[in-house]
């Protein structure tokens, strides 16, 4: 037989021991640029710029899902 708790886990630690594994909601702020969420310290998906330099080239252009 494999190894076996010698002790059960009762719903109160069990609780615990869960209460640290939520998932944080990500960080999004609007790019200068375009205006659209993106992560910060990371270039813009949408306009592909970042702290004003063009980095990637946006192969297809998309309509700008927040306010512009
Ligand atoms: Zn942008």
């Amino acid at each position: 037989m494999a190894g076996h708790p010698k002790k059960k886990y009762s719903h109160a630690n069990q609780g615990k021991r869960r209460s640290h594994l939520a998932l944080a909601a990500v960080n999004l702020a609007p790019c200068p640029q375009c205006r659209t969420l993106k992560k910060p310290h990371e270039a813009c998906p949408h306009c592909g710029t970042y702290r004003g330099r063009q980095i990637t080239v946006i192969k297809t252009k998309r309509a700008a899902p927040g306010p512009a």
